[in-house]
This record gives structure tokens, C-alpha cells and sequence, in this order.
């Protein structure tokens, strides 16, 4: 059989015809020719077919022209022997059938003496030879072995051709399913070959490629580079290099894609003539260039994400720790050479975790995304912003002129953040408290700068946060202090060194002493005494608060036990109680047993909750509240106007006072001038039918004012500071000098 050389379909396809498959197996296989033995004379037949025998062919023999020609039709043989006299279908119309159907193989005619024109007749239309019978064996075998040994030769020839063209086809499937375009180019860089790969990872025809140049599909960016391997520097290089370009697709919205390329010198004539060791660099100008371009643009894309993930907060998009101390590394190199001044500013929000608390996380995280984005704004191209932790942001600030174009980032920051933050319908105010330091008065290292840096933000958050500190060496110890204080108040508990203290709520108009609000202090033994707001803190955050609240509780039945011998039920005890504890559930029991312990009227008993604990999970805390309440003991609303209640929530809940936020107290200065907050406060609860107190009454201003606005308790320094429980007995001594006055409700 023949093959096909332009069969297109399979070229393109690769694939192997099943036909061929066969054939290459027995391709290797001796050759044994198949001859067709042809005669009606049965005796002829098989004196022909013993004469042939054991010569190495395939005999088959056929005893009528119609039977030849029924074999010939079915099967391929190499030589027929045919008898031409025959009767019906005579070896005549075998032969016109074999040269009508264009078979290949070859025909030795056999007849008597008296037909030899027809025999010459035979062999003009086509047959091999002829045999007059009667022939002897070695005539016949010779003759047959003759018309063989062309027909060997043919065949011979085909499967020469056959292979050639197999491996061809071989070849160009390989480099076809390459998962790599494959190409060469000319001397002159133009496509003299291309796979068909260029179409699925690029997008090109294969055809509309040939004959142009590289530059065609190679990214402006990396032009000099491809120029330098592919053109240029070719002299250079002996066997082969690789390059990494970028090249043009017009897949994907024409993004670009990036290949590796492998490259080596081609000209199979001049590597033939020569061997390519020998080239001088002008021969192998001259030779062309064969490529294997594999595209590793996704490996490249995935290194790309590690490498940046592995430097960048997820949330914010900002450079990480990692990053930062890279980053700042190299801001002190340049600093130290060209001895010039650089700032740290370490910015931590207040309220963070408030905000996280009362809306969840995904609002936490929406906000320091927000958070990012503003404080990013104030910056020049040349500063760095990272987020390191939780709501921590630290910025480096290179090439300042002076201390002051630090301060002015500062500034800038804390303005940055006074607008609230609009979040999933949410309005959400934080603040920032700042510290700052420079390189290199306040340190010289990455760990000094940034360790002074929260040092001052620690500073700035006691001098009541939303602002920004320069760092000083005196607060150091006071930092230093913080550290320990967490430590010891593991101890303290057990110790015996918190106490309760009492400031006093005053009755503008009489005067007198209506309650006490409990303080929690804590008598350390180094550094002597410590406010609520000094250490509370760290019990929240340590869970120490729990067992802290549990010892409260108990201290302060004790203490009101001693109020009651001088000034009965008159006076209300207002304790602070902290959201965690709240949340936890057992201060219903808890206070219950002490109520029923201590024989205290429960009226006498006021919680003070601060409002956020009323957003957080509104329907628990209003659940844990109305217990309480049902017990008798009053609720109160701390730090009123500071948190994100509204009123809406207000009046679901089951309280009774509003504590108006000393923050609001403090503003009030000038006599002559309205406080609308103050006021506004004042209004709801009077519509509310609740209590007020104010807080943090310090000045006689404030007290006046708030009188004038119908808030006629107050609470501060103005009157009284929080005091010891002795203090408080001889000041309740005092005023009840007479014994305990009449019952107040
Ligand atoms: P708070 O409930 O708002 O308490 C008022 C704070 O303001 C107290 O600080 C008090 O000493 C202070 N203060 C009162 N009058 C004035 C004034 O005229 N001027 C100024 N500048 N300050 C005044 P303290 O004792 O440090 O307590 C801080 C916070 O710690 C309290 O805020 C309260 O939330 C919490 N706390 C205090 N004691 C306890 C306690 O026993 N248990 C719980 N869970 N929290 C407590
Ligand atoms: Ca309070
Ligand atoms: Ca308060």
C-alpha cells in the first residue's frame, strides 16, 4: 500500500492510521511474497503449485478466471501465475480486470504452444513474462523469482518512503503537542518555523507569523533585551542561553504573558560543513536562531502573590512587619550616610476594640481598611505606612527637614480621623493616639525607634488619647511600669491589695450626700496607689476581671454594712460593673446571695453599665438588666453620650439613671454660653422620666450651669474625691451627725 503523503487530516492531527499500525508491525518481519496461482486444469494446478512449494512464498491457488479475479479483489498479492486459456472468464479478462483496477502485481502468463500471439498479446498489456508450457521447474522458479525481486524492490522502496514520512509526521507531533511554542528564526530574526502552540498561548496564526519579525511579538519593555540575545549579542553566545521575555498575546484583553526561552544557534548545513565548535562569531551571525519559549507566566503570577503576600497585610493592602523593618532598615542606612533626620510614628487607635465589640469584626475590619486609606493620604510617595497588628499602623517618614515636619504628620493624622466613618449604615468615630520618634535623637536601631514610638503612644493614650506624643526619655518608666503592673495584678487578689473607695453624689440644692459611686484602687506595694483606670484595663483584657468583680462584690455589701449604722437605707451604692461580666450571667446569683446575705434593701443597690454593652448583643443585656431590675436594684448608664446608643435602643432598656460623661462637664466653661450636648442630654432624660448625675463636676461653673439645667446631681472633684471607706463613714458621720435622718426613697 501507498501512503497518502498529503493526507492533510492526519498530518495535522498527528494521530497514526490503524492501517498503518498494523503494517509498522510487520514491517520488520521477512518478506514473503504471496503468489496467486491460476489454472482450470486441476492437474496443472498442482504440478505448479508442488513445483513452487517450499521456495518461501505464500501459495493460493485459484481454478477459474472468475475465482482469480474474486482473490485479487479481496486480498494483495505480490505475483498471480496465470493460465490464459481458460474457459468463461479466460486469463485475458483477469489480466484487463488487474490493469482496469490498477493492481499492483505482477503477472507471468502461461499458455500452450499454439497460443503464443496471445501470450504476446499478454505481455504487451502489461505482463511480466511469459511460460510456454510445458516448462520445467528451474524456468519456472527463475521467471517468478524475477518478476519478485522488482516487485521487492518496489515494496522496498514504499516502505522507505512510508518511514520517512511516518517520522516526519512523528517529528511535527511532537513538536506540535510541545506544551512550549517552538520556532526558528533566520539570520535576520524573521519566523522560518513556528508550532502550532503560538495559537493557543498567544493567539497568532502560525501562517501569519512566517516571514515576520520577532519584534512583532515581543513586549516594548523587553525589546532591547530580545534585540541583545536575538540579534546583537547572538556572535557571543556558542551552544544555547536562555532569556526571559515578555510576549505580546492577543488573548486575554492582549495581556501580556511571560516566556522563558531557551535559544541555540541553528544552520544544519554549517553545523554539517564545520561543527559548531569551529564557528567564528561572523559564521554564527549568519546562522539562525532555533527557540523553545515555555510560558511561566502563571508560575511567575503565583511566585509574584507568595512574594507579596508573604510582605503585605491582607486587609489593608499595607506592607506588613516584615516589610516595615525592611523598609526601615534601609531608611537608616540612607539616613546614617547622608546624616539626615527620620520619624516613626506608631499609631494605634482608641476605642478599637469597642467598635470591634458592639458591630462585630467585618465592621472592625471594614473600618481599618478605611483607616488605611486615610492615614495613607496624608503621606508623601516617598513615606511607608504598615499595619503590624491588630488596629496598630506604624509610618516612616524619611528625608525630614526638622522635628516639625514630623509634628505636622501628626497633626495631620489625628485631624484625618475626627470626620466619623461611615460603615454598613453605621456612623463610627475612633480616634487615634500617636507616638513619635526620630531617628537618631530618640534612637538608632529599627527596635529603639519603634519600642520609644508605643512608648509615647502609651503616654498619649494617659493623657486621654486622640492625639500625637513626641518621645521623651522621662516616659519610660512610667512604660516600663505598665509591663510589671500586668504581671502583679495576678498577685494582687491573693494579697489583699485592692480597695474599694467611694466618691460621694451630692444634692446641688440641699447640699447632702445622696450615694456613692465604688472605685476600685489598688494599693501596690512598690508604687503605691493605683486608680481604676490605671489597671482595670489589663483585668479586662487578662479575663482577671472576673474574679476581680466577684471580690468587689463582696467588699462592697461589707462596707455598706458599716453606711447602715449611720445613715440607714438613705444612700445609694452605685457599682460599676464591667461588660464582661455582665455578658458572663452569674452577677444575677451572685448579687441575689449578697443582697439576701447582707439584709440590703435592693434599692439601695445601683448597676452602672456603659451604653455600648447595650448594642453589643442588645437582647442578652437586656435580659441580664431585667433581671437585675427585677431583684430591685436600679440600672444607670455610664459615660452617657460617649457610645453609640440611640434612643431607640434606650428606651427598650430597663434603666433608671443616665450618667452624663465627664467629657461633656469638662467643656463647660463660660458662664455665659450655652452647652447644647449638655442640654440635649438633659431633655432626653426628662423625657425619659430617668435620673441624671453628672460626672466629673470640677468647678463651681459646671456645677452652676448643670443646676440651672435641672441635672442637680452631681458627682467630682468640686465636692469630693473618691475616698477611703473610713473617710467616707467620718464624712456620712458628719452629715448624719443627729443619727440616721429621715428615710429617703
Ligand atoms: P467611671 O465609671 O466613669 O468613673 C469615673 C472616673 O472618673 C473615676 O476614675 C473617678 O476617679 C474619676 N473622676 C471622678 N470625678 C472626677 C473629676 O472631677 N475629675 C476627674 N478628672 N476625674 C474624676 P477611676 O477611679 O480611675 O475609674 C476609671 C474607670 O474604671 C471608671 O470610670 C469605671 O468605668 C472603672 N471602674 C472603677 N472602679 C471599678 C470597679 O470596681 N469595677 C469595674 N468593673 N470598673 C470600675
Ligand atoms: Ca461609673
Ligand atoms: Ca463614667
Amino acid at each position: 500500500m501507498l501512503m497518502n503523503v498529503s493526507d492533510s487530516h492526519a498530518a495535522a492531527t498527528g494521530a497514526l492510521r490503524g492501517q498503518e499500525i498494523v503494517e509498522l508491525l510487520h514491517e520488520d518481519q521477512e518478506f514473503k511474497p504471496r503468489v496467486l496461482l491460476v489454472d482450470d486444469d486441476a492437474r496443472m494446478l498442482a504440478s505448479l503449485k508442488s513445483l513452487l512449494q517450499g521456495k518461501g512464498y505464500v501459495l493460493t491457488v485459484a481454478t477459474g478466471g472468475q475465482e482469480a479475479i474474486d482473490l485479487l479483489s479481496e486480498a494483495r498479492f505480490d505475483l498471480v501465475i496465470l493460465d490464459l486459456n481458460m474457459p468463461h472468464v479466460t486469463g485475458h479478462d483477469v489480466m484487463e480486470f488487474i490493469n482496469r483496477s490498477k493492481r499492483r502485481v505482477n503477472v507471468i502468463v502461461t499458455s500452450g504452444a499454439s497460443e503464443i500471439d496471445a501470450a504476446i498479446g499478454a505481455i504487451r498489456s502489461g505482463a511480466f513474462g511469459y511460460l510456454r508450457k510445458p516448462y520445467s521447474g528451474a524456468e519456472l522458479f527463475k521467471t517468478a523469482e524475477n518478476a519478485l525481486q522488482q516487485c521487492k524492490l518496489e515494496s522496498e522502496n514504499q516502505r522507505i518512503a512510508l518511514r520517512l514520512e511516518r517520522s516526519e509526521r512523528m517529528y511535527r507531533y511532537l513538536v506540535d503537542s510541545s506544551p512550549d511554542i517552538i520556532y526558528t528564526l533566520d539570520a535576520k530574526g524573521h519566523f522560518t518555523f513556528i508550532n502550532s502552540r503560538v495559537q493557543q498561548l498567544l493567539g497568532f496564526e502560525r501562517t501569519e507569523l512566517i516571514g515576520q519579525h520577532y519584534s512583532l511579538l515581543v513586549h516594548e519593555g523587553d525589546m532591547e533585551r530580545a534585540n541583545y540575545v536575538l540579534n546583537e549579542g547572538r556572535g557571543d553566545f556558542v551552544r544555547s542561553r536562555s532569556v526571559e521575555l515578555r510576549l505580546k498575546s492577543r488573548r486575554d484583553d492582549h495581556q501580556v504573558r511571560i516566556f522563558s526561552i531557551e535559544l541555540a544557534l541553528t544552520d544544519l548545513g554549517a553545523f554539517a560543513a564545520q561543527g559548531a565548535g569551529e564557528l567564528g562569531p561572523d559564521q554564527r551571525k549568519n546562522m539562525g536562531t532555533y527557540c523553545v519559549a515555555r510560558d511561566i507566566t502563571e508560575r511567575k503570577r503565583a511566585d509574584e502573590q507568595i512574594a507579596y503576600q508573604a510582605y503585605h497585610d491582607i486587609l489593608t493592602d499595607l506592607p506588613n512587619r516584615a516589610l516595615f523593618n525592611d523598609r526601615l532598615g534601609l531608611a537608616l542606612l540612607q539616613a546614617r550616610r547622608n546624616q539626615s533626620l527620620l520619624a516613626v510614628l506608631f499609631i494605634d487607635l482608641d476605642r478599637f476594640k469597642v467598635v470591634n465589640d458592639t458591630f462585630g469584626h467585618g465592621v472592625g475590619d471594614v473600618l481599618l481598611q478605611h483607616v488605611a486609606l486615610r492615614l495613607k493620604g496624608c503621606l508623601r510617595r516617598c513615606d511607608t505606612l504598615s499595619r503590624i497588628g491588630g488596629d496598630e499602623f506604624t509610618a516612616i517618614l524619611p528625608e525630614l527637614g526638622n522635628r516639625q515636619d514630623a509634628a505636622l504628620i501628626g497633626e495631620k493624622f489625628v485631624a484625618c480621623m475626627s470626620e466619623p466613618f461611615e460603615l454598613a449604615g453605621q456612623t463610627v468615630h475612633v480616634s487615634a493616639s500617636i507616638g513619635v520618634t526620630l531617628y537618631p535623637d530618640d534612637g538608632l536601631s529599627i527596635e529603639e525607634l519603634l519600642r520609644n514610638a508605643d512608648v509615647a503612644v502609651y503616654h498619649m493614650k494617659s493623657k486621654g488619647k486622640n492625639g500625637y506624643a513626641f518621645f521623651e526619655a522621662g516616659f519610660l518608666d512610667g512604660s516600663v511600669q505598665k509591663i510589671a503592673l500586668e504581671h502583679d495584678l495576678h498577685l494582687a487578689l491573693e494579697h489583699g491589695e485592692l480597695e474599694m473607695y467611694y466618691q460621694p453624689q451630692v444634692d446641688i440644692s440641699t447640699q447632702k450626700i445622696i450615694g456613692a459611686e465604688a472605685l476600685m484602687r489598688w494599693n501596690h506595694p512598690q508604687r503605691g496607689f493605683l486608680s481604676a483606670g490605671e489597671f482595670l484595663p489589663f483585668a479586662e483584657e487578662s479575663g482577671l476581671i472576673i474574679p476581680i468583680s466577684n471580690w468587689m462584690l463582696e467588699a462592697i455589701f461589707r462596707d455598706l454594712l458599716e453606711w447602715r449604722i449611720c445613715s440607714g437605707d438613705a444612700l445609694r451604692l452605685s457599682i460599676n460593673i464591667s461588660p464582661q461580666y455582665l455578658d458572663r450571667g452569674e452577677i444575677f446569683e451572685r448579687l441575689k446571695q449578697a443582697l439576701q446575705r447582707y439584709k440590703v434593701p435592693p434599692r439601695q443597690i445601683e448597676v452602672e453599665v456603659t451604653e455600648n454593652i447595650c448594642i453589643r448583643n442588645p437582647q442578652s443585656a437586656i435580659e441580664q438588666l431585667e433581671k437585675l431590675c427585677q431583684l430591685g436594684v436600679s440600672v444607670a448608664i455610664d459615660d452617657f453620650g460617649t457610645g453609640y446608643s440611640s434612643l431607640s435602643y434606650l428606651h427598650r432598656f430597663p434603666i433608671h439613671t443616665i450618667k452624663i460623661d465627664r467629657s461633656f462637664v469638662m467643656e463647660i466653661q463660660d458662664p455665659d454660653a450655652q452647652y447644647p450636648v449638655v442640654l440635649a442630654i438633659v431633655a432626653i432624660a426628662k423625657g425619659l422620666g430617668l435620673n441624671l448625675v453628672a460626672e466629673g463636676v470640677e468647678t463651681l461653673v459646671q456645677a452652676r450651669y448643670l443646676a440651672a439645667a435641672d441635672c442637680k446631681i452631681i458627682q467630682g472633684y468640686l465636692c469630693h474625691r473618691p475616698m477611703s471607706q473610713n473617710r467616707f463613714i467620718a464624712l456620712l458621720q458628719e452629715q448624719f451627725a443627729v443619727g440616721p435622718g429621715p428615710q429617703q426613697s
